[in-house]
């Protein structure tokens, strides 16, 4: 158990590091397969040894080796992000489908998380693949049917499309982008029915505290318009490791 957990930090890293480019390039356009690495500042492609997760931006102090220009902490962050949530994910996993619908959700939702926070876009090249992904897994899953997944990917995007559409008549303004609705069809299909109502809780409830928050320290308005993708990544990662438990706790103070 405890060596295979290591085996799979390790590629939690390496996939940390597809990670950084695809939250580099997809937003830009770019493709994340070709060129190959190489610094953002001066264009020097980046050499196999200064490509090691985490250990080179240690190594090089943040620094490109070629032109000196810093390379963002995001790079390692998202690495050892990516790593410790894949062992996560193993350690609670119930069986290979489970890990990678875990796994998947997971970097998905870091990646959005990133990208959300700096363009406030959501590409459908992560959403739409994840949609995908969840509804094909949910065949092999221990602890989601394909009805689950189905009616999961049907009530997140159709129930946000729906409570934007309402949002959008009553307020006439753009509430929410149909980003939102493609990320919560994904979240349904990898979580299953109750994981994406219990995400949409968690994200709608932290997004309003954080909301109120800044409105009280008068860093914003009510009109402030959060980046939801951001909350939806937390909310979503939260109900995978904690819906059980959440389900629990509701029953509890219900009885
Ligand atoms: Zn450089």
């Amino acid at each position: 158990m405890i060596p295979t957990a290591v085996v799979v930090g390790l590629f939690g890293l390496v996939a940390g590091s597809f990670l950084n480019v695809v939250i580099h390039r997809l937003p830009r356009g770019e493709s994340v397969a070709f060129p190959g690495s190489h610094c953002p500042a001066c264009g020097a492609p980046i050499r196999p040894y200064d490509n090691v997760p985490v250990l080179s931006w240690l190594f090089l102090r943040g620094r490109c080796r070629v032109c000196r220009a810093p390379i963002s902490v995001r790079y390692p962050v998202v690495e050892l992000t990516n790593a410790v949530l894949w062992v996560a994910v193993f350690l609670r996993a119930p069986g290979w489908a489970d890990f990678a619908s875990g796994a998947f959700l997971c970097s998905a939702c870091l990646a959005l998380l990133a990208i959300d926070a700096e363009f406030r876009i959501l590409p459908d090249r992560i959403t739409l693949t994840g949609i995908v992904v969840g509804l094909a897994l949910s065949f092999f899953s221990r602890v989601r049917s394909p009805v689950s997944s189905f009616a999961g990917a049907a009530i997140g995007a159709g129930g946000l499309w729906l409570v934007a559409f309402l949002y959008e008549k009553w307020k006439k303004v753009e509430g929410m982008g149909l980003g939102d609705v493609k990320m919560l069809g994904m979240i349904g299909a990898l979580l299953g029915a109750s994981g994406v109502i219990i995400a949409v809780l968690l994200a709608s409830v932290s997004g309003s505290l954080v909301g109120l928050a800044l409105v009280l320290a008068r860093r914003g308005s009510l009109q402030t318009a959060l980046p939801f993708g951001v909350f939806l990544a937390l909310g979503a990662v939260a109900a995978f490791f904690w819906a059980p438990l959440l389900i629990e706790l509701y029953r509890g103070g219900f009885r």
